[in-house]
């Protein structure tokens, strides 16, 4: 069964067991409740049934695991979250989350410091596509029925959102590394509609950075609200090894309006954790509401009063909380040495796929995706490669993941024949690479010599074909 001896940590239980003896001591002037008598045998089947079906999982956990977005969040993320759940507070009121609206606050704090700003207004969120609605909905307070606009890479999220807060939305075309193209930006804002720009710090395909140096100096002409949609980028604003393109648009990202960041992506929380944070905190203004039955007990700021969702979880709060005290978000720190790790491994594996006679890397990272076809004749024989090296390298237990790139992407001569596609619509399904564990790095020879053996397997059976 466990072949290779897999074996998850288990010393965050050992941690766990001592803060609740802390946790329970703080409450020791109660009398004793006598818990509900629990019949064990039963529960404890009940947990091992609950184990096996979760066996159904990919390995998210692994370093070999690395396709989409997906991790575990840290041990201490892990273990203060669940310290938290013995108290299960609600993070809506004071009242149900008396300590951990103020670590809410306090983590939000740091995120806005990240960002280099000394003024915010913000809170965590059930995730990134909570956020975004909330920075959607207040851009639709400030300029009601304006347009939102937004890449054609950027998370699909902001149509739908768009819609359901009725605002007209649009996109705007992307150069070929997949960076919004800041000429069809003016041309379109020149239709003089446009409320908002989305702009994109790392889009869930390709973690491409758009250009918001370009941008702010468009806003500076025309005038728009500017919301960055960091959801899966964000944190590398704290890493030194990033392109100078990127460096330059995470050092403009002070003069922005608002900004999203999932700290349920690149935080090391578990789900559900997003954050939206507003520069002006006058936006506190639309959210202003009156529910006396749950804002009785103090005159300071209430979580609820400045988000939409009511119910929140306190304990994800505790969580982040906890994780930003053991690993802080400093430049030059642990944690931002975990996310330089991560871009390393991209371009490593990046600088292995380009050397390598069977693949086509086409972009060069810019944070720590890795996107690749396989060679054919057309589009369409490398699409299926790719699926067929994708297959080839589960059954090593490697784990990586599909898209689809415009074939605008590739050099012109990449196909020989494009069978009839017009070659500017033609998408060429690509393997994709997420390495957002910091081990990736340490592991990429296990992940490389898996992909190459994939690769070799799928293309001497059809060399033997022909
Ligand atoms: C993941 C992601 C979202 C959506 O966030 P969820 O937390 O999945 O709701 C939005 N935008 C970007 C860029 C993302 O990567």
């Amino acid at each position: 069964m466990l072949a290779y001896g897999m074996k998850f940590e288990e010393e965050s239980l050992v941690w766990l067991q001592n803060a609740l003896s802390t946790l329970a001591e703080g409450f020791s002037s109660l009398p004793p409740n006598s818990s509900p008598s629990l019949d064990q045998a039963p529960m404890a089947a009940v947990l091992q049934e609950t184990a096996i079906r979760l066996r159904e999982n990919y390995p998210y956990f692994h370093p070999l695991y690395a396709g989409q977005m997906l991790k575990p969040p840290h041990p201490v993320a892990r273990a203060a979250y669940a310290l938290a759940t013995w108290i299960n507070p609600n993070n809506h009121a004071l009242d149900g989350g008396r300590a951990s609206s103020k670590m809410e606050i306090e983590a939000i704090q740091a995120l806005a410091t990240m960002f280099g700003w000394t003024a915010h207004l913000g809170h965590l969120t059930s995730g990134g596509t909570f956020a975004n609605l909330e920075a959607l909905w207040v851009a639709g307070q400030l300029h009601p029925g304006r347009t939102i606009l937004a890449s054609d890479q950027a998370h699909y999220t902001h149509h739908r959102i768009s819609g359901v807060l009725r605002l007209p939305f649009d996109t705007v075309a992307t150069d070929p590394r997949g960076r919004m193209d800041v000429n069809a930006l003016e041309t379109r804002i020149q239709k003089g509609d446009v409320g908002t720009v989305v702009v994109t710090m790392g889009t869930t395909a390709l973690g491409a950075v758009d250009a918001l140096p370009e941008i702010l100096a468009l806003r500076n002409r025309y005038g728009f609200r500017i919301h960055v949609d960091a959801a899966y980028g964000g944190y590398f604003t704290l890493v030194s090894n990033l392109d100078p393109d990127a460096a330059d648009v995470f050092a403009t990202l002070p003069a922005v309006d608002s900004i999203v960041i999932d700290p349920h992506k690149h935080g090391l929380q578990p789900y559900g954790c997003g954050c939206v944070l507003f520069q002006d905190p006058s936006v506190g203004r639309f959210y202003k509401h009156d529910s006396p039955y749950t804002y009785f007990t103090s005159d300071e700021l209430h979580l609820g009063e400045i988000s939409l969702e009511c119910s929140r979880a306190g304990a994800s709060a505790v969580a982040l909380w906890a994780t930003q005290r053991a690993l802080p978000l400093t430049r030059g720190g642990e944690f931002a040495g975990m996310l330089q790790s991560c871009r390393s491994a991209a371009l490593e594996l990046y600088r292995r796929i380009h050397a390598s006679a069977m693949f086509i890397a086409p972009i060069p990272p810019q944070l720590d995706i890795v996107v690749w076809a396989v060679r054919g004749d057309t589009p369409e024989e490398s699409s299926a490669r790719a699926r067929a090296v994708f297959d080839a390298a589960a059954r090593r237990n490697l784990h990586l993941a599909l898209v689809h790139l415009p074939r605008s992407c590739f050099r012109e001569n990449t196909w020989a024949t494009t069978s009839g596609f017009a070659p500017s619509t033609t998408l060429v399904q690509c393997l994709r690479s997420v390495l957002m564990k910091s081990e990736h790095l340490a592991w990429i020879d296990a992940i490389w010599e898996r992909i190459e053996t994939a690769g070799q397997e799928i293309l001497s059976a059809v060399d033997s074909a022909t």
